[in-house]
């Protein structure tokens, strides 16, 4: 009886059909890794805690700065307490152009870039505002850049389908 009792079969995962194995134990030394491609889900639940308003201006096509309630120090890439004062900032709309301040043209990226090589990143300056923004910066020929960029001005655009990422938000040159 106790023989017909197994584990049911699933359908998920590898599944193996037939994996040579030598008849002498000694052979396993010589043998190959085995390699497997599976795919790999997971749910990543995570909050973008006080973050969430520069994300929701974002996906509406927004882009927030914030500002020192006290010292009115300003800073485009946001945060909600001032490191000068201690005070607490307030969001505000950063203004639709700003300055080339420095850029790099990246020729090796992370996994999700790497495609995409080469990229120009670049940091932008806004009258107004005591901090630069890092972003994409596109239409501009990557292959022959050129310190004339720097204080070239540029425009913001948005990606069409917000993807809750910073990279929602990019830079191209205002005369496009
Ligand atoms: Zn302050």
């Amino acid at each position: 009886m106790s023989k017909n009792i197994k584990l049911q079969e699933t359908q998920e995962g590898t599944i193996v059909f037939n994996l040579p194995f030598p008849k002498d134990l000694k052979d396993l030394k010589g043998m190959s890794p085995i390699v497997v491609q599976r795919p790999y889900l997971v749910d990543y639940i995570y909050s973008y805690g006080q973050d969430s308003p520069f994300f929701a201006a974002l996906s509406n096509k927004i882009h927030l700065g914030t500002r020192c309630d006290s010292c009115e120090y300003t800073f485009a890439t946001p945060r909600l307490a001032c490191p000068y004062c201690g005070g607490e900032n307030e969001w505000v709309k950063l203004p639709e152009e700003g300055i080339i301040h420095t850029f790099t043209v990246c020729h090796f990226g992370s996994e999700k870039f790497l495609a995409e090589t080469p990229f120009i990143l670049a940091l932008i300056s806004f009258e107004g505002v005591d901090t630069l923004f890092l972003t994409r910066l596109i239409g501009m020929d990557v292959h022959s850049p050129s310190l004339d960029w720097i204080g070239q001005k540029v425009k913001r655009q948005f990606i069409r389908n917000s993807k809750l990422l910073p990279t929602d938000v990019y830079y191209l040159p205002s005369q496009h």
